[in-house]
């Protein structure tokens, strides 16, 4: 990544490697910066404001954005869905992994509505606990037979999802704390884990240019462009984005990426002209 970037004290940086060789490299060390985002996590409070940085508010319109996204994307690639399941066409039993999951936010609020089963990844252990507690059966008013089913206390970048579980894997205000190799190596190896046809969604703050590394919970928000960098360098294909909107003007723009390992078919020439031929047309 080419473009200069700044950190919590607006001290300035050439480029991406300069603050990755200081903070992880030769001067620091991967141990250091995973541990101290760890520490830091560990001391906030296992609430919706604790793990949205005292922004809880945001909540309602976060979960709102989301669901309009995936609803419209699942509806799209697992079309049977929106159909009454018949013995010939069963509805697809649907798995979501919700990576960094915090107390389970995501999971209650959005996934667990559309996916049968949900897995949670969370290094943090109070957190995992509280998410348990929170999505205990009794604390939930969810589809019957929707459940969280696997608790896993890992940070992503240890993590190997069983090969062809997941439908969709969420990853949401996390991927900040990983360094770019291990990002890089997360998504080759999670790309296993995904069924035929299933995608993941990463939902993050956005740079408006090159990045910025917060010193005090060790994590870097990155440009579209940064991301875009390194999406192609995990071989994943952009399927469609969307703009959060309706936060907070102070916060950081927020995008939805939702992300393919193969190439998304555009409508040819061919079907394009038998779309329009289908609408009103003027008599040349
Ligand atoms: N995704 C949740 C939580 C966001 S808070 C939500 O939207 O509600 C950020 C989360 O990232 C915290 O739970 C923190 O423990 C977790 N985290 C920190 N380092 C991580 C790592 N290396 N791998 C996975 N998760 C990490």
């Amino acid at each position: 990544m080419d473009s200069n970037g700044l950190d919590s004290d607006g001290r300035e940086f050439r480029n991406a490697e300069e603050m990755w060789r200081e903070e992880v490299g030769e001067e620091g060390s991967k141990s250091q910066w995973y541990g101290t985002a760890i520490r830091y996590w560990e001391k906030v409070d296992a609430t919706v404001d604790g793990v949205l940085g005292g922004y809880g508010h945001v909540n309602d319109a976060d979960v709102a954005a989301s669901d309009a996204f995936l609803t419209s994307i699942l509806a799209e690639r697992f079309p049977a869905q929106r159909d009454a399941p018949t013995a010939a066409r069963p509805s697809r039993h649907l798995v979501a992994l919700d990576c960094g999951s915090g107390i389970g936010r995501v999971t209650k609020n959005l996934l667990l509505r559309h996916f049968n089963e949900v897995d949670l990844l969370e290094p943090v252990p109070h957190f995992l606990e509280a998410a348990r507690v929170n999505l205990a059966p009794e604390n939930l008013t969810v589809p019957e037979m929707h459940r969280a089913a696997n608790f896993y206390c890992v940070p992503l970048q240890d993590f190997t999802p069983d090969a062809r579980r997941y439908d969709v894997i969420w990853v949401q205000w996390c991927i900040g704390h990983l360094a770019d190799d291990d990002f890089i190596s997360f998504f080759k190896r999670a790309k296993i884990g995904l069924k035929p046809g299933g995608f993941f969604v990463l939902k993050e703050n956005i740079a408006r240019t090159g990045f910025v590394l917060d010193k005090e919970d060790k994590s870097v928000t990155r440009s579209d462009q940064y991301f875009k960098d390194l999406f192609n360098q995990c071989g994943l294909y952009i399927y469609t984005m969307k703009d959060q909107k309706g936060f907070p003007d102070e916060l950081f723009a927020v995008k939805m990426y939702a992300l393919t390992t193969e190439m998304p078919r555009r409508p040819t020439a061919k079907s394009k002209s038998k779309r329009l031929s289908n609408r009103p047309a003027i008599i040349k």
